[in-house]
């Protein structure tokens, strides 16, 4: 079974999905880190401006997840980069990595492949409607600008970066623009996904109210 996921940065999704798989013994793709393994080598690089070179790196992309006991650490060949592919620095580099289409088409196959490795929760923003539009279930996401803001400043804290709420807000506001309205796979909410508003949701709700769609998709399948 594969179960799509997909909808705004900061609304939950990576949480959620990692700890429904964890719970269900499912596997996870946390297609975001995909991304953002290309935009670290492209930005190493420094040709995070050109999409022909990115579009090459993500070719040669040679990225694993790899279980660990504190969650799925994300490696670049040998190199662990799970901590990188997270700072400040990064996100604000994918943002314009990953709208181009030479990036886009080239990492189709790969979550493609590492998404029909057994029942697998796909997590991203064009997954129902680009990656996997066959998906048993599709779900998106969602929460207030602000309700995300407060869920990021709290992960930045845990990581010693200080941010103002005010700059939060802002550059979750520029992603959803960007994430919206880019050219190639926007964000979209596919018809037949099922909306999931996390405002007012704990973590717990939030991962109950996955968890109880799989299961009906489950019984019905
Ligand atoms: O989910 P996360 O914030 O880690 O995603 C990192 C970046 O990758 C975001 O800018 C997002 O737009 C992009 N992305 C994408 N398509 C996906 C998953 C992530 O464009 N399927």
């Amino acid at each position: 079974m594969i179960v799509a996921v997909d909808g705004p940065s900061g609304a939950g999704k990576s949480t959620v999905c990692r700890e429904v798989a964890r719970r269900l013994e499912w596997s996870l793709l946390d297609t975001g880190a995909i991304y953002r393994c290309v935009a670290l080598v492209a930005r190493e690089r420094g040709v995070d401006g050109d999409a022909e070179a990115c579009g090459q790196i993500a070719r040669e992309l040679d990225i694993r997840f790899v279980a660990a006991p504190k969650g799925q650490r994300v490696f670049i060949g040998t190199r662990d980069v799970t901590t990188e592919i997270r700072t400040y620095e990064t996100t604000q580099c994918v943002n314009h990595v990953s709208p181009m289409a030479e990036v886009r088409a080239e990492l189709l196959a790969i979550q493609r492949r590492l998404g029909r490795l057994g029942h697998t929760i796909v997590e991203g923003r064009d997954i129902g409607s680009v990656v996997f539009p066959d998906a048993d279930l599709k779900v998106f996401y969602t929460a207030s600008a602000e309700a995300r803001a407060r869920r990021r400043m709290k992960e930045f804290a845990s990581k010693g970066e200080s941010l103002s709420f005010e700059d939060v807000v802002e550059q979750i506001r520029q992603r959803d623009e960007t994430e919206y309205h880019r050219a190639c796979s926007p964000l979209v909410r596919c018809a037949d996904a099922v909306l999931l508003d996390t405002s007012d949701l704990d973590f717990e709700r939030s991962c109950r109210a996955l968890m109880d769609l799989i299961a009906r998709v489950c019984r019905e399948n």
